[in-house]
C-alpha cells in the first residue's frame, strides 16, 4: 500500500534526518520502527503523511505519488490517521465533540452520522461512558484512546503511531497497547514508532531498526530478539531490553 524509495530529507539547518530510506508496506501489515533518539523516526512518519516535504526519492501511497501536487497530498493525508505522544485533543470540547469535529469538517458527515460513528468507536476503545467528559477530566490513557478513536473516525487506510504510549504512566500503557493490538488483529495497516518490544513481538509483521536516517536492519520481531545481525542493533537492543 506504501512504497518508499530512496527518500532523503535534510532540514534547513543541515541535519540529514532521512537518507536513502527505502521500504515497502503491504496492506494489513503492522510495521514497528525502533531506533535511538534523533534517528529520524518521527521525520519518517511525517514524510509519509505529507507533513514534511522530501528532498528526493519517492513515496507512493495506494497508487498516488506524494509529490508537490496539493490535491494528491491532501488525498493521502486524509487516508492516514496519526496518533502522537501528546494527545492534542481540544480542551474546550467534550470527548464526543472532539471525535465528531473532523468528520463534519472534512468528511462532511451529518451530525447524526458523525455521532453514530463516534459512539461506535468510543465503545471500541472502551470509554463509551466518557462521551460528555472534557479531556482534562480524563486520564492520559483515556485521552490517548480518544485520540485513537478520533483518528479512526476518518476511516483511514493506514494508522501511524508516534510513541503513542511514551508519555503515559506505566499502568496506562497496557490499555492503549490493547487498543492498538485489536486494530492490528482486525487488519489495519499500521506503522508504529514504539519501544514496546512486547507489542512488536505480539502483533508486528516487520520491525525496522533505524539510526542516523538510515535503515540499519529489518526483520521479524523474533529476528531482533534472537538473532540481530548488526552491532548497532545489538547495542541499541541491549540498552532498551
Ligand atoms: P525521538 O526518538 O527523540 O523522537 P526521532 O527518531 O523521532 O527521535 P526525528 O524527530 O525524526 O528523530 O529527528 C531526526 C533528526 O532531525 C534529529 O537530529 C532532529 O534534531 C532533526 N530535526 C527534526 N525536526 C527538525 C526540524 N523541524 N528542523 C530541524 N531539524 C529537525
Ligand atoms: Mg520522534
Amino acid at each position: 500500500i506504501i512504497t518508499v524509495d530512496k527518500v532523503c530529507k535534510t532540514f534547513p539547518n543541515g541535519v540529514k534526518a532521512l537518507c536513502d530510506f527505502s521500504t515497502n508496506i503491504r496492506r494489513a501489515e503492522v510495521v514497528v520502527v525502533i531506533g535511538p533518539s534523533g534517528s529520524g523516526k518521527s521525520t519518517f512518519l511525517r514524510c509519509l503523511n505529507g507533513l514534511e516535504e522530501i528532498d528526493s526519492g519517492e513515496i507512493i501511497f495506494d497508487g498516488i505519488p506524494l509529490d508537490h501536487d496539493k490535491k494528491n497530498r491532501l488525498k493521502i493525508r486524509r487516508e492516514m490517521g496519526m496518533v502522537f505522544q501528546s494527545f492534542n485533543l481540544f480542551p474546550h470540547m467534550t470527548v464526543l465533540e472532539n471525535i465528531m469535529l473532523a468528520q463534519k469538517l472534512v468528511r462532511k458527515s451529518s451530525t447524526g452520522v458523525a455521532k453514530d460513528v463516534s459512539m461506535e468507536l468510543l465503545e471500541k476503545v472502551g470509554i463509551q461512558d466518557k462521551v460528555s467528559a472534557y479531556p482534562g477530566q480524563l486520564s492520559g490513557g483515556q485521552q490517548q484512546r480518544v485520540a485513537i478513536a478520533r483518528a479512526l473516525a476518518m476511516k483511514p487506510k493506514v494508522m501511524l503511531f508516534d510513541e503513542a504510549t511514551s508519555a503515559l504512566d506505566p499502568e496506562m500503557i497496557g490499555e492503549v497497547l490493547d487498543v492498538m493490538k485489536t486494530l492490528a488483529r482486525e487488519g489495519m495497516t499500521m506503522i508504529c514508532v514504539t519501544h514496546e518490544l512486547g507489542f512488536a513481538q505480539e502483533v508486528s509483521d516487520w520491525v525496522i531498526f533505524m539510526d542516523q536516517g538510515k535503515i540499519i536492519e529489518g526483520g521479524t520481531a523474533d529476528h531482533f530478539f534472537s538473532n540481530p545481525q548488526e552491532e548497532r542493533t545489538k547495542l541499541f537492543l541491549s540498552q532498551i531490553l
